[in-house]
């Protein structure tokens, strides 16, 4: 059996109940390093196997996957944040399906929720946006043309940019072909580790502050008027509303 456990985006407690248990019982655990605080490993079982992934191939780790399993033993594949936004997971998930490996996908925070939460922010502020976009700019790896930041820009939702703080100027004179100078930015760098930073600024000013605080990598880059003070109130606690729950309407 494989399990694919998101581990959160950095602080350890971040991890859910049932991650921590697949990990702590796992006799091979598969990370990316570079990213996953290695605290999530803390309290695995004496002779637990641990691979950092990052100097693996895909054929490797589906080999480390295929010898723990002919031992009939149990592989955890632990992924930063959840595994579903930019994990690679759906290309591992097919090759265990043509070896004939069972495996099971365990949610985690991923960095953009921890992100909201660091800056005690909600990206879906009434009449001001309704809808997250969740993107990245293209670099090595391309993006379809018809999801360039220029056609999301056109929306003005809230954007959240994943793997472009590197290359801020670019992406700031991009979202201005729609997004006011004056729109807010939030860039927060390592959300929930010990070494999180938030800078916040405007389109105008945000490429400069991200500079100058030396952050070039592992940050989000969040877009939107949900960062500012206007909004109207939700109408899901307005006493006026009335609703099938007021008992708690929720979903
Ligand atoms: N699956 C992960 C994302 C992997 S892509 C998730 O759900 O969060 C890696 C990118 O995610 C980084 O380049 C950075 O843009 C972002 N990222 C990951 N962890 C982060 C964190 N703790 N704080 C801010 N950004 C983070």
């Amino acid at each position: 059996m494989v399990y694919f456990v998101g581990a959160g985006a950095g602080d350890p407690e971040l991890l859910t109940i049932k991650g921590k248990r697949l990990i702590d019982s796992a006799d091979v655990v598969i990370y990316a390093g570079s990213l996953v605080n290695p605290a999530v490993l803390s309290d695995v079982k004496s002779g637990c196997k641990i691979y950092d992934s990052a100097g693996m191939h895909l054929e490797e780790v589906l080999a480390v996957m295929q010898e723990t399993e002919v031992q009939g033993k149990t592989t955890v594949r632990v992924h930063t944040g959840d595994a579903s936004i930019y994990g690679a997971i759906r290309e591992q998930l097919d090759a265990l399906d043509r070896m004939g490996i069972p495996h099971e996908v365990v949610p985690g925070v991923s960095s953009f929720l921890a992100a909201a939460a660091a800056m005690q922010k909600e990206y879906t502020l009434p009449n001001v946006s309704q809808t997250v976009i969740l993107t990245r700019m293209e670099g090595r790896t391309p993006v379809p043309e018809r999801e360039s930041i220029e056609e999301l820009a056109k929306h003005r939702a809230t954007m959240i940019l994943f793997l472009s703080v590197g290359r801020m100027e670019e992406l700031v004179e991009r979202l201005c072909t729609s997004y006011p100078k004056t729109t807010p930015v939030a860039v927060v760098y390592k959300a929930s580790w010990p070494e999180q930073k938030i800078v916040t600024g405007t389109l105008e000013t945000i490429a400069e502050k991200v500079k100058e605080a030396g952050i070039t990598k592992t940050a989000l880059v969040t877009v939107g008027d949900f960062l500012g003070d206007t909004y109207d109130l939700s109408k899901l606690y307005d006493k006026t509303f009335t609703h099938e729950f007021r008992q708690g309407l929720d979903g």
